[in-house]
């Protein structure tokens, strides 16, 4: 077992995660509901559960717990499809790109990758959480942001800070995401 396993929602998101990979999306305990839900759903638990209300719990530093959280997921899937890419750019994102398209996540497009400056920038079209979603002041996927960020740093071993540009939600038709690589050296 990971020796990095030690809680419970570990050892449950962990069994899920190869659950996922592994191409396997039986869900027992399911007999008639089958094993998908409507996005709704989804938008509910990501925008109340893991944005209103962790805003009214911490105030301000809501948005940073967000990233975060999504952080941790993208590294911990980073690393279980890492070895399959050959630490090879291309392969890595067309692996996260075909998770993101089974999961319903969204569709992940690399715009732009400019080395010089340690800087990527991806879209995820149709995503999941903000799609249909209108009338904020600004973007609202912090937590995808992190996702975003936490995949990226887990390839370029290097601190990232991921902001996202654009979202659904201000009416930009789809979520931009910029990483910069914190202590990239210029070429
Ligand atoms: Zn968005």
């Amino acid at each position: 077992m990971d020796p990095t396993v030690s809680t419970d929602y570990d050892k449950a998101g962990q069994k899920l995660l190869q659950a996922i990979l592994a191409g396997n999306d039986h869900v027992a305990n399911r007999e008639t509901l089958g094993p998908t839900v409507p996005i709704q759903l989804f938008q509910a638990l990501r925008l109340i559960g893991l944005g209103s209300s962790i805003e009214q719990m911490v105030g301000g530093g809501a948005r940073a717990l967000i990233y975060q959280s999504g952080a941790r997921v993208g590294q911990v899937l980073g690393q279980a499809v890492l070895p399959q890419s050959g630490k090879d750019l291309p392969k890595y994102l067309q692996l996260i790109r075909d998770v993101c398209l089974k999961l319903s996540i969204g569709q992940v497009v690399l715009e732009g990758n400019n080395n010089a400056e340690g800087r990527l920038t991806l879209r995820v079209d149709e995503c999941v959480s903000c799609a249909g979603i209108s009338g904020v002041a600004a973007p609202i996927c912090n937590f995808e942001a992190g996702l975003v960020g936490g995949l990226v740093k887990v390839f370029v071993e290097r601190e990232v800070r991921a902001v996202e540009t654009r979202c659904n939600a201000v009416g930009d038709r789809t979520c931009g995401i910029e990483v910069h690589v914190l202590d990239h050296v210029r070429a």
